[in-house]
């Protein structure tokens, strides 16, 4: 006999927690089930060593909708956030870097360090990557996304590559590589390569902190997030069940139900099934591939989901010293994102070494560090160093074995070390997430952060629709529009639907 429920979410990432929090408010009786002992998915905090929180995979916010914060009064559970300043800092080899934020005086004094003209270049730049992100922003909670609603001129540019969008406005290599990484992030693609333009355009889509494309940390890690929301979804009634993994979704007893079962043996039924996890892992594990039409089971096996980003994840006893801004005290570049990506043929290089010998020999990194701005989340006078590394493909002929995980971190903490010298001295512990063990721990097929590819041909009409071809089945995750990212908007798509469809039945 299994127990009935309103509706039941399967997976307890922050899209399904969202989903969960607007069912409950809509009066649903909801069930959420979620396979790890860790509520968040890739939005989650964890204690990885004692004494330490460390955001594991999803670090910095800024796409996470506003009209969520305030719908499920999210501050009133906890959520708060600030915004990263400076931005980011780029070190090269030769000892000279950059450092670019917020304050325009600031940028101007940085960039004309290298090149007077790319003063005016990089301000334009900014406007136009604003006015792309301000476009995709309106667009990112549409219940029918299209893009024949996107501005003809801005649909043309997301089909081209970042680099010769950024070479529009500025030459400085440096500066041109470090505004390309928005283009490239969980992305396998290099930045010469068609569409990634819109994956730059996603990244400048956030307005957490008002202002277009701005980004920042979450105070207490990105697990803080998640738990927020779970505590918005508990407030309002929903039961929140972790360490619960589902097997199988499928209709059983022509009841118009369907049935969930799970690992431990138990199972339960309900009207709706938001389902937040991947596509593949939705269609193909969870239902019966059979019971699904042959075009759209063709359309989820050839969905682009391989995963190319690694996470590493550092303890470290002091901040690292950065030959070009020498110093462990903390001073402004700690606080910002650190690029390593001197220029744009060094990043399509990251990414064509992956593409011929399975790995980048000199990847293209993104380091963050929350201590500086937060000390709460290590023990004093202690750091954590995450380090976001592609190029690293799932399918590598290691198959991800021990000796090629260790190969990498190696490869990852080497190239950092090339710029901050005192780096691998200063690691206390470490941990490490490639894109196999994105596929293990955080419970992604393909490890891709972002449940597929963002490149056009899986953006807004074609991600996966929240009604599935199962009827009562819905997807609640990032395979659907607007994909991924902490955005919280697949979640809320998903629930309005399925309200829509519980309203209409009753
Ligand atoms: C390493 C990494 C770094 C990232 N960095 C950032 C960043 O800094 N900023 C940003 O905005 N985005 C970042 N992202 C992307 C972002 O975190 C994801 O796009 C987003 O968190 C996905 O949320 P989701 O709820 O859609 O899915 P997920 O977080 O994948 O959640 C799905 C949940 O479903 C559960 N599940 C799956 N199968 C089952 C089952 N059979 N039974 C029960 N439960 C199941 C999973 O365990 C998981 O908890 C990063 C992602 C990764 C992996």
């Amino acid at each position: 006999m299994s127990a009935d429920y309103d509706a039941i979410v399967v997976g307890g990432g922050h899209n399904g927690l969202v989903a969960a929090a607007y069912l409950a408010r809509g009066g649903s009786r909801v069930l959420v089930l979620e396979r790890s002992p860790v509520l968040g998915g890739a939005t989650r905090s964890e204690e990885t060593w004692p004494g330490y929180t460390v955001s594991t995979a999803a670090y910095v916010c800024s796409l996470f909708d506003p009209r969520i914060v305030d719908e499920l009064e999210l501050r009133d559970h906890g959520f708060s956030a600030y915004r990263k300043e400076p931005a980011s800092f780029t070190p090269l080899a030769d000892g000279r870097s950059l450092l670019l934020g917020s304050d325009n005086a600031q940028n101007a004094a940085e960039i004309s360090r290298f090149d007077e003209a790319d003063v005016e270049g990089f301000a334009s730049f900014e406007r136009n990557a604003e006015t792309l992100g301000a476009e995709v922003y309106a667009h990112l909670a549409d219940d029918e996304p299209s893009l024949a609603s996107v501005d003809p001129a801005i649909r043309d540019l997301f089909e081209t590559s970042v680099a010769s969008f950024i070479e529009r406005f500025v030459a400085t290599p440096v500066l041109q590589a470090t505004l390309a990484t928005d283009g490239l992030i969980g992305t396998y693609a290099g930045p010469r390569d068609p569409g990634t333009t819109y994956v730059l355009a996603h990244h400048y889509a956030g307005r957490i902190f008002g202002e277009q494309g701005a980004w920042g940390f979450v105070r207490g890690g990105m697990g803080a997030i998640s738990g927020a929301v779970a505590s918005a979804a508990r407030a309002a009634g929903a039961e929140v069940r972790a360490s619960s993994e589902v097997l199988s979704i499928a209709e059983r007893d022509g009841s118009g139900r369907l049935e969930v079962r799970c690992a431990d043996g138990s199972a339960y039924r309900a009207r709706s099934v938001l389902s937040n996890a991947d596509p593949s892992t939705t269609f193909l594990k969870l239902c019966d591939p059979d019971a699904l039409e042959p075009a759209f089971v063709a359309r989820v096996r050839g969905w682009r989901a391989e995963g190319v980003s690694i996470k590493v994840n550092l303890a470290l006893g002091e901040l690292p010293n950065f030959t070009a801004r020498p110093g462990t005290e903390p001073q402004p570049h700690h606080r910002a994102t650190v690029h390593i990506a001197p220029d744009v043929d060094y990043l399509q290089r990251a990414h064509d070494h992956a593409r011929s010998k399975g790995a980048s020999a000199e990847p293209m990194l993104e380091c963050f560090m929350q201590t500086p701005t937060d000390p709460s989340l290590a023990p004093p006078g202690k750091h954590i160093l995450s380090i976001f590394a592609q190029y690293f493909p799932y399918s590598t002929a290691s198959r991800w074995s021990l000796d090629a995980k260790h190969a990498a971190v190696r490869t990852i903490v080497e190239t950092l070390a090339r710029y901050a010298p005192n780096l691998p001295d200063i690691i206390e512990d470490w941990d490490v997430l490639t894109p196999a063990d994105i596929e293990a721990r955080i419970g992604i097929a393909g490890g891709h952060i972002f449940h597929g590819e963002l490149l056009p041909g899986q953006i807004f009409e074609h991600r996966f629709p929240v009604r599935t071809p199962l009827a009562g089945l819905y997807l609640c995750g990032s395979g659907t529009h607007p994909g991924g990212c902490v955005t919280g908007i697949p979640g809320r798509r998903a629930a309005r639907a399925a309200l829509a469809d519980l309203r209409a039945a009753v």
